[in-house]
């Protein structure tokens, strides 16, 4: 197989519209991703279950996917290693490995869940609104039971309104956003003239709710998940502080969502920690170009900014590219950069609101009980790491080392960030000055034949 110009890592809005634009500009593409499909998250299941099909960029990235048909695309593709020189494994199901040597690489892993660690949080019947979502919009599947969906972000009204929309009303909404003041309001009114549209979606979404009766408890906390084999309710302090407790068969946790950057981190691309947005994301120039000559970042793994601006990300990395590689000059570069820069730009203003009202409220690391787990595929809970960080493993390598925390099946996608906010509030270090846990391939976990099959492996190395 001959090797691509450029190799796309993820088959999100960010990474299709890069693939379109790049090919349309003659570059040779290959994009995989790992899933059955391309589309990502919010292109999930499209042509089949996805909800809201008629919204502007649904439309978009449908016509995104028809147009990578002429690509060399791989789905249910994962990467399984990246070098700095731009050498990448790719593993699709049982076939071996395959190398390739692209001439730039394009990262857009796009975003996780933020993870939550929560009392009670990893029984049966607890589970990221998310990935319930995904669910429904993959194959159809809907809650059945009392579903509580709990926490803070404009997703958690999206799946309660996409619930309702399927026929399955949430048993009730359990907030933990802050209070909003006339301020914030005031605030979010200034901010939506950017991005109107943003401001219309949240209101049909607040409106949904409302219309289906949904019980809503607003300024939750404390919350804790009931049950001894299986999630049985949960249990909170409501706005006024008055302890509540509801019966579900299902809970739905949400906390926003964060840069998954695990492909970056295994190249040591640097990073920076964003405090608006409470998350670590890679330090990139203004076309996505990081400090490893020839590693771009587009999309939510650059720092999560949403679909519209993802797309517009793609698009611009593509571009610079393309000139990079010879295939247009700067003056047209900067011509056709001209529309995604001006949609990126309104995209982006009204981060800073959304930010700011929906701050993570369940995942705060100072915050977490002693008996929390925080590690679930090694079971290590909060009051464990401390134990570790007060005996002196303070750098988060050294914490894993210590308690095997980030070591299991996830790699430390569900808890590293968590560890590293539990190192920083013990020792009083800023995020940004603490050095991360190291990320090492295999990036996702794949079969020990596959390893084993590698060239390099024969061969002793
Ligand atoms: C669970 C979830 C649901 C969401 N739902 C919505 C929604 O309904 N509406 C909305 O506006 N926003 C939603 N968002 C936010 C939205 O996903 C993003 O703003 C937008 O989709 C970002 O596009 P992207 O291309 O950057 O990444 P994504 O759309 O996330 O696409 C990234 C792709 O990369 C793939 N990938 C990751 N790692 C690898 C690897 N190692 N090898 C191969 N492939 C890999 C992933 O499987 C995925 O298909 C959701 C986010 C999450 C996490």
């Amino acid at each position: 197989m001959t090797d691509p110009d450029l190799l796309i890592i993820g088959g999100g809005i960010a990474g299709l519209a890069a693939a379109r634009t790049a090919r349309n500009l003659g570059l040779g593409v290959t994009l995989a991703d790992d899933r059955p499909a391309v589309g990502g998250n919010i292109l999930a299941g499209v042509g089949g279950n996805v909800p809201d099909k008629a919204s502007a960029i649904v439309r978009r990235g449908a016509a995104l996917i028809e147009a990578a048909s002429k690509i060399d695309l791989r789905s249910g593709t994962q990467a399984l290693r990246i070098d700095a020189d731009l050498t990448t494994q790719l593993v699709t199901g049982a076939a071996p490995v395959e190398t390739l040597h692209p001439k730039r690489l394009l990262l857009a892993t796009g975003a996780l869940e933020r993870p939550v660690p929560l009392k009670g949080g990893t029984l049966p019947g607890v589970m990221m609104a998310g990935a319930a979502q995904l669910l429904l919009k993959t194959s159809g599947a809907l809650p059945t039971g009392r579903t509580i969906l709990a926490g803070s972000g404009p997703l958690l009204y999206l799946v309660a309104k996409q619930m309702i929309s399927a026929g399955v009303t949430p048993a009730a909404l359990v907030e933990t956003t802050p209070r909003q003041s006339l301020r914030d309001g005031l605030a979010g009114i200034v901010a939506a003239r950017h991005a109107p549209e943003m401001l219309w979606q949240g209101a049909a979404m607040l409106l949904a709710l409302r219309r289906a009766g949904v019980p809503w408890y607003r300024q939750a906390s404390e919350l804790t998940v009931l049950g001894e084999e299986r999630a049985e309710g949960l249990r909170f302090r409501d706005a006024q502080g008055v302890p509540q407790k509801l019966r579900a068969d299902l809970i739905l946790l949400h906390d926003g969502v964060i840069p998954n950057d695990h492909a970056t981190r295994s190249l040591g691309c640097a990073e920076i920690w964003h405090d608006g947005r409470q998350a670590y994301q890679p330090q990139a120039d203004l076309w996505g170009e990081t400090r490893l000559p020839g590693v771009f970042v587009a999309g939510d793994c650059a720092g999560v900014t949403g679909a519209a601006a993802a797309e517009q990300a793609g698009i611009l990395a593509a571009l610079q590219i393309a000139y990079q590689l010879g295939q247009i000059d700067a003056a047209r570069r900067d011509a056709l950069a001209c529309s995604p820069r001006r949609i990126l730009k309104r995209q982006t203003a009204f981060r800073p609101f959304l930010e700011a009202r929906y701050p993570p409220r369940l995942s705060v690391p100072a915050a977490l009980d002693d008996a929390v787990i925080v590690c679930r595929c090694e079971n290590v809970t909060a009051g464990a790491l401390r134990a570790a960080i007060r005996h002196g493993a303070t750098g988060a390598d050294q914490l894993k080392s210590f308690t095997r925390c980030g070591m299991g099946r996830c790699q430390g996608r569900s808890c590293a960030l968590a560890m590293t906010g539990l190192i920083a509030s013990e020792t009083g270090t800023a995020m940004n000055d603490l050095r991360r846990q190291s990320v090492r391939a295999p990036l996702k976990p794949v079969p020990l034949g596959q390893i084993a099959g590698l060239p390099a492996m024969e061969e002793g190395a």
